[in-house]
């Protein structure tokens, strides 16, 4: 047996139970499979895929709070520091309440590739809870945040591992958790991301995985020889990431019909009215159903159906595996030219397959959507340098990030072989650097 099928096998069955681990375990190594079968029996000697697969380290804790009627609630809290070759843990912090450790692994493992594409000095870690901030007054979401921090705040620190949002924590749960860190180690210290404007956040992080989205499909349309201008996108989700993706579309000439929540979607064939789902999503934390109050013409579904809806571009903002065998047929049959990935691993592996299969120029997440993590890497530099940049320089490292990264793939893919298939390529460029860092740092 090759090595690479070894350690998927043995990867699966040490981790029972984790489909989301085990599907990214099955794309990556799948894709590493050429760079590892040139030198495979140095490979297995030190263990190397082992290693890249094992966490360096999961802390799984208690975090009990109180909410408004007195009552005593209890969550599992989770930080799992996936690897450290290259610099600090980095990855989200997810307040859901699907979070288990098998999703906060997978989110884990493809954040150190992801981490690595951006070129910056980060290492790859993800957390969370499984607690739903839905339907939480502020005061329960603060309790539950500080009583997070009270333990998170021994394992995290501005060298060691600096976590940022993810679904379910934006700007205010990012606060709480931020005073009570401060609170509880005197330190101001940049040990978390996406931060507040007036306590060390950066400009541009708010918009930076939407925005980053968009750059990094307007240069693979262009190494493509097609234009995004006046192109029709469909959108899901309707979070941080979706919102910025929207807006930057808009900016790039281009017409997004569609949005969603875990309710149902929104098809808007005169474009999505962006201030609408500002204002129902940002500011009154509203469910989608309001969106036809300001705009009557639009549809509302309930349920799943944005992948039906004919368009040009499609960009998954929503979550992991929301777009399945039939949504990628759904697609092929009206057209599409491409799927760029906003959320982490939307895809499942079969609809990819059969995207890329169909000629569809497919951009994966953890290049797509590196965005977010890379301007969290700038908010760390502006912090250790105690000086803040203006917007446009952010954004404009951002927009060369994002180039830079569909440069690095496309090469990469070429290199082996597989030209136009950017999931190989993401992988193969993230692991090439990751792999160099730990060969370099012997055996840990
Ligand atoms: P938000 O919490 O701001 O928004 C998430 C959106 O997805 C909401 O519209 C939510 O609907 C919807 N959603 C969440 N879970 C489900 C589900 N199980 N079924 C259907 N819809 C769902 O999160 P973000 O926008 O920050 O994140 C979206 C994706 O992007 C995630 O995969 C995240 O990991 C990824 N990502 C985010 C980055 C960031 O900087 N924020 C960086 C890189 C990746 P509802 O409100 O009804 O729950």
């Amino acid at each position: 047996m090759s090595y690479v099928d070894e350690v998927i096998a043995r990867v699966k069955e040490k981790n029972p139970g984790q489909p989301e681990f085990h599907q990214t375990i099955d794309e990556v190594l799948e894709s590493l499979r050429p760079v590892i079968e040139r030198d495979e029996e140095k490979y297995r000697k030190m263990a190397l895929l082992e290693r890249l697969t094992e966490p360096e380290r999961q802390i799984k804790f208690r975090v009990p709070w109180i909410d408004d009627n007195g009552q005593v609630q209890v969550n599992c809290g989770y930080r799992v520091q996936f690897n450290s070759a290259i610099g600090p843990y980095k990855g989200g912090l997810r307040f859901h309440p699907s979070v288990n450790i098998g999703i906060l692994k997978f989110l884990g493992f493809e954040q150190i590739f992801k981490n690595s594409l951006t070129g910056l000095p980060i290492g790859g870690g993800k957390g969370g809870s499984d607690f739903d901030p839905k339907g939480k007054s502020d005061m329960e979401v603060m309790r539950f945040c500080q009583s997070f921090m009270t333990e998170l705040f021994r394992h995290v620190g501005a060298d060691t591992d600096v976590p940022a949002g993810d679904i379910g924590v934006g700007g205010r749960e990012i606060g709480y958790m931020y005073g009570q860190y401060k609170r509880l180690t005197n330190k101001y210290e940049s040990v978390l991301t996406g931060k507040g404007l007036s306590y060390g956040g950066s400009l541009a992080r708010t918009q930076a995985t939407g925005y980053g989205l968009l750059y990094f499909t307007r240069a693979l349309l262009k190494l493509n020889g097609i234009d995004i201008a006046g192109k029709t996108c469909i959108v899901s989700g309707s979070g941080n990431v979706a919102i910025y993706a929207i807006e930057k579309a808009y900016q790039m000439g281009a017409k997004p019909v569609t949005c969603s929540d875990s309710n149902g979607w929104v098809y808007d064939p005169e474009g999505i009215d962006l201030e609408a789902l500002k204002e129902i999503k940002e500011v009154n934390r509203a469910r989608l159903t309001e969106y036809k109050n300001y705009r009557p013409n639009a549809e509302y579904h309930e349920g799943r159906g944005v992948w039906t809806v004919k368009a040009d571009i499609a960009l998954p903002c929503a979550t992991q595996n929301e777009l399945d065998l039939d949504d990628a047929k759904a697609l092929v049959a009206n057209g599409v030219i491409a799927v760029c990935e906003g959320a982490n691993m939307p895809s499942t592996l079969e609809a990819t397959k059969y995207l890329q299969g169909n000629k569809v120029v497919f951009g994966p997440a953890k290049a797509a959507n590196a965005g977010g993590v890379a301007t969290s890497a700038l908010e760390m530099s502006q912090n250790a340098e105690r000086l803040s940049w203006t917007f446009e320089e952010v954004d404009e490292k951002l927009c060369g990030i994002m180039e830079n990264i569909v440069a690095n793939i496309d090469a990469a893919a070429k290199e082996y072989g597989m030209d136009g298939d950017y999931v190989a390529g993401a992988n193969i460029a993230g692991f090439k650097k990751v792999l160099d860092a730990m060969e370099a740092q012997g055996i840990v």
